[in-house]
């Protein structure tokens, strides 16, 4: 049924339903596995037009979704036959130099406020170097700085400075009665505390973002550099040794097993990130890595930070199926049984676009905030497991579903049994716990005060208490 849009005419943005001929292109998300039917897709063009497009949901009684850049794991962000309030194009950057901050819109990607702050911005450090200011970013420069910063956000300047959401000064949210409402510590600080963690979770189409900037050389050194599959527990044991007690939190580097060269290549253990200070600190810090002998393949070098997220961006395959599954270590579950089980699992993967990654996380800066200052309870585990199983064709599906299923029924043991909620799986039961721990029950409060009426319901958003 068409829906009637003469309610809209004064939206400023892009209307498109399915009888419109740019639908399909439009309503593809990153797992092309979704297959979800929008009634409408409400592209806003400033938060006037996110009001509007609430305010004709609910009188339409149509179901909503928010939608930023489109990289759901599992789809969230359309809803069937409902309206999707699309900010993707909302990507001004306004930087304030003097001040180290950025109030950015919500579509905007890392690489796109980087080139702004770090890359075209430069000032001399005290120690003589050149800097930029770097955002608090992930590699993918089409996952929204909002959806990756409401959840958490986990990027290789984490253990320096902290997650995305550790960065946020100030949040602009729309609420369901289509009120523009301003959050900060002084400023409606129990949303505040909210959106930092579990902002995507149902309170509001969040507008915009302020956040503050780290100082970062322009030479950094990073890269990537992979062995073959029959050396991964050499490298898992010289990655493991290099964070027991570690205190210098300023070297990020991530564990992935994955392929090379991708995806068609032999499996491969790989490390890869970089060291967030001046070139000449990270040679001591990387000699762990180096000395497990040369890799068959490595990039590790004195490289812009910019550039070397921007090359690890340029990796990404886009047009794929995906099942993501995954969860944080237990204290003793990052050791070689468990790395061992992960290494026979990757070696049966049917698929070599999939891969397992481990992400770097908590120790310094991220866990020296308390796991209930903001909404982001994940504070204390160190390692956290992604297994990323990607293929193309829908004959594909099942045997790499049933793979991933496998794994990570295998791994469970070795887990918290807690998930970070920016890799989410909207067949997790325990979501609730799973995702924000003890600060569920405060979260529920905190949605009985913003939106009373569920206007913003998912599969996975906080319940009213
Ligand atoms: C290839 C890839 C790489 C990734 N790398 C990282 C990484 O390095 N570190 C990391 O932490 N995460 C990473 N992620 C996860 C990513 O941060 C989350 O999937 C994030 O939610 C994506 O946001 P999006 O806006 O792009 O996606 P969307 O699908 O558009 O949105 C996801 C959800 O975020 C919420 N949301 C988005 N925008 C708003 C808004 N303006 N207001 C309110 N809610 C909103 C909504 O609930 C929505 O359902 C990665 C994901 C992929 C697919």
């Amino acid at each position: 049924m068409r829906l009637d849009l003469s309610g809209l005419a004064s939206f400023r943005g892009t209307l498109t339903t399915p009888y419109d001929p740019g639908y399909e292109g439009a309503r593809v998300l990153f797992n092309t596995r979704v297959r979800t039917r929008p009634a409408l897709l409400a592209r806003c063009a400033d938060a006037d037009d996110v009001a509007a497009a609430i305010r004709y949901a609910r009188e339409h009684g149509l179901p909503l979704a928010v939608r930023g850049g489109g990289h759901h794991a599992s789809g969230l962000s359309l809803v069937e036959q409902g309206v999707v309030v699309d900010v993707g194009g909302m990507r001004s950057i306004d930087f304030d130099p003097a001040a180290r901050t950025v109030t950015v819109g919500p579509g905007a990607g890392w690489r796109d406020v980087d080139r702004v702050t770090y890359v075209e911005h430069t000032f001399t450090g005290p120690d003589g170097l050149e800097y930029g200011l770097a955002g608090p970013g992930g590699e993918c420069p089409t996952v929204s700085n909002a959806g990756y910063s409401l959840g958490g956000g986990y990027g290789p300047l984490g253990r320096t400075y902290g997650l995305g959401c550790d960065h946020l000064l100030e949040v602009s949210m729309v609420d369901a009665d289509g009120r523009l409402l301003r959050a900060s510590e002084t400023e409606h600080p129990d949303l505040f505390w909210a959106l930092r963690g579990a902002g995507g979770a149902g309170f509001g189409v969040v507008t915009s973002l302020t956040y503050r900037l780290n100082p970062l050389p322009k030479t950094v050194v990073g890269g990537i550099a992979a062995w073959p599959l029959d050396r991964a527990l050499d490298v898992f044991r010289a990655y493991r040794d290099l964070y027991q007690d570690r205190e210098d939190d300023r070297l990020a580097l991530c564990l992935l097993l994955t392929t090379e060269p991708y995806p068609e290549g032999e499996p491969v253990v790989a490390v890869y990130g970089m060291y967030v200070g001046p070139p000449k600190e990270a040679e001591e810090a990387l000699a762990p890595i180096r000395a497990l002998g040369e890799p068959m393949f490595t990039s590790f070098g004195e490289v812009s930070y910019f550039d070397l997220m921007q090359g690890m961006g340029e990796e990404i395959v886009y047009g794929l199926q995906s099942k993501w599954l995954g969860g944080y270590f237990a204290p003793d579950g990052f050791d070689e049984p468990s790395f061992a089980k992960l290494v026979d699992h990757f070696r049966r993967s049917p698929s070599g676009y999939s891969m397992v990654r481990f992400d770097l996380l908590a120790g310094g800066a991220i866990a020296r905030v308390p796991a209930d200052a903001t909404a982001f309870a994940h504070r204390a585990h160190l390692h956290y497991v992604s297994i990323i199983a990607q293929w193309r064709g829908d004959e594909e599906t099942d045997l790499n579903v049933s793979w991933v299923d496998d794994f990570a029924e295998d791994l469970r043991p070795h887990l918290t049994g807690e998930v970070y909620q920016n890799y989410a799986d909207r067949d997790l039961t325990g979501w609730e716990t799973a995702y924000y721990g003890a600060n569920y029950p405060r979260l529920q409060q905190v949605k009985a005060a913003y939106d009373p009426q569920d206007v913003f319901h998912t599969q996975q958003s906080i319940r009213l208490p």
